[in-house]
């Protein structure tokens, strides 16, 4: 709603705008400038509630990453439990080194009041939070927002914030090649570091798995919208049209669905795996189903019982009852 009538706005001239530009005054402080934000920032601005006439706001930041990066920490079990060595952790010889690349990272999520009077006199309120930052980085990003605003008071500062955080915070920590996960033991609340950082202070087992999942997770989506070309038709069609194989290997569906279907009208099961002549992984059951229907999928199953056992019988040693009783099985 805020961010069509802010559109009606833009559009608008002369004395409708006007006439909206006072009901937005009247409606509430910083209405205007919360339309704006949806306008530019799109889904990454989260509304929150309103507090005494004021509004909050979160803006999830998307780090620029082309090409990727790779993410690194330096683990130990104290007490059992793994947690980020510290420099002063002594003997390293139990040190675990843990490295994988990502190509998307969680966001930095900062949270803003807007005071009545930003951006004439006062800057947002805000606090900053991320998966991947401890509290001393945190704070050091702070503290980059803070110069901004005081290079140019007065001015609408939460574009630039976003936009620098976006193209220049990496460099600005010293991650240009990679980003080292360290301790976050310092809270909120704690004493040292700025208090508007808020560190995720999950244990490293918790905190390395959420950052591959949202970087699978956006992989995907990432493929499912991007074009690709069939390695067997040479058609190209949008990333939802494609059978993707655990293998990482992905194929149109009609392609996958023919070749399936193909190989269970034969019988030759066993030579249903990834068309891609390098590979040969299995098809998975779950995709098969889907490719091949009921009727079709239980055919498969069938077929593949049958040639397994067919197998299993020929390499059977020459033992006349075995052999016997294992082709009855077949049978019955
Ligand atoms: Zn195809
Ligand atoms: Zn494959």
């Amino acid at each position: 709603m805020e961010a069509s009538s802010s559109g009606s706005a833009a559009v608008g001239g002369g004395v409708e705008e006007e006439g909206l530009r006072r009901l937005h005054e009247l409606a509430g402080i910083g209405r205007d400038k919360i339309c704006a934000l949806e306008a530019i920032f799109g889904g990454n601005v989260v509304m929150l509630s309103r507090k005494d006439g004021k509004r909050s706001f979160q803006v999830h930041v998307h780090i620029e990453i082309p090409g990727g990066i790779d993410v690194s920490a330096r683990l130990s079990f104290g007490a059992g439990t793994l947690n980020y060595r510290e420099a002063h952790d002594g003997d390293a010889s139990d040190d675990l080194f843990y490295k994988f690349r990502v190509e998307h990272l969680p966001p930095i999520l900062i949270t803003c009041l807007l005071p009545s009077s930003y951006p004439s006199h006062q800057p947002p309120f805000f606090t900053m939070s991320a998966e991947w930052l401890d509290k001393a980085m945190l704070s050091s990003l702070c503290h980059m927002l803070d110069m901004t605003w005081q290079e140019q008071q007065g001015v609408e500062v939460i574009y630039q914030w976003v936009q620098w955080l976006q193209s220049s915070s990496l460099s600005y920590l010293g991650f240009d090649n990679e980003i080292v996960l360290s301790k976050g033991y310092q809270t909120c609340t704690e004493d040292g570091g700025d208090t508007r950082a808020c560190p995720d202070n999950a244990p490293p087992d918790v905190t390395i798995p959420r950052i591959i999942r949202y970087n699978d997770d956006k992989c995907h989506e990432a493929f499912l919208h991007a074009i690709h070309c069939c390695m067997i038709c040479f058609s190209e069609f949008r990333g939802v049209d494609f059978i993707k194989l655990p293998c990482h290997h992905f194929f149109c569906q009609k392609c996958m669905q023919t070749y399936c279907k193909m190989h269970v009208k034969e019988g030759t099961v066993l030579k249903l795996l990834c068309p891609d002549t390098n590979c040969g992984a299995a098809v998975p059951p779950n995709i098969l189903k889907i490719l091949l229907g009921e009727d079709e999928f239980e055919r498969w199953e069938t077929l593949l019982l049958q040639r397994t056992l067919d197998a299993m019988v020929d390499t059977i040693p020459t033992n006349g009852d075995i052999q016997v009783h294992a082709k009855k099985m077949l049978i019955y």
